[in-house]
């Protein structure tokens, strides 16, 4: 009974996704469908790519990607899977951008503590990457903020329309930064530097 303990805790213990492949693995991914969207052809193998990633669930992983082409109408397709782990040309996947801008923004945490977090993970980034990523988040977020402005209009109108709170914050000379959220559901809606809190400033950012 102590030894079956002892391997469960064993188990347990390398559950862990820092523990899961102790030496990169290569995971395989291929196209979603077998034939061409646009004209229903059976498409062939045109070739296999690989390129180290890191993501939260597995950790580091090489990630071995088919791409069909279609031999009619020449169209090309990859992994929808991967592309939505991993941005094209990128190593780093979404889940880890995410967590690195929550750890840094939110919970104020510094690149170090980071970075070793990270590490329990089987992610290996190094300290200036963090600041990087960091930002990057930031840039993501706002491209992901403007994509959803349509979206994000019809939920708050299903609410039956926004409360708009309105702050500004300045440090000596530099300009203002001017944020509004909806005091109901308090998503932040936009945000803008401007000179001042003047009226004139501040109404074209407002309509
Ligand atoms: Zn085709």
């Amino acid at each position: 009974m102590k030894l079956l303990s002892e391997i469960i805790a064993g188990l347990t213990n390398n559950l862990r996704s820092g523990s899961l492949f102790p030496t990169m693995t290569t995971v395989t991914f291929w196209p979603e469908s077998r034939t061409c969207p646009q004209c229903g052809v059976w498409m062939k193998v045109l070739n296999t790519t690989t390129k180290p990633a890191a993501t939260l669930a597995i950790g580091q992983f090489l990630a071995r990607e088919y791409h069909y082409y279609c031999p009619r109408c020449g169209f090309v397709v990859g992994s929808e899977e991967l592309r939505g782990l991993v941005p094209e040309r990128c190593n780093i996947g979404y889940g880890v951008l995410a967590y690195v801008g929550k750890e840094f923004f939110l919970n104020s945490r510094d690149n170090e503590q980071i970075v070793m977090n990270l590490r329990e993970k089987n992610v290996i980034v190094c300290r200036s990457e963090i600041s990087y990523l960091a930002k990057k988040f930031i840039v993501c977020l706002a491209l992901l903020h403007k994509k959803v402005q349509k979206e994000t209009r019809a939920f708050l109108s299903m609410n039956g329309g926004y409360i708009l709170h309105l702050d500004g914050t300045c440090e000596g000379e530099s300009p203002h930064l001017i944020s509004v959220l909806d005091g109901i559901t308090e998503i932040v809606l936009d945000n803008t530097k401007v000179p001042s809190e003047n009226a004139d400033d501040l109404i074209p950012f407002l309509q």
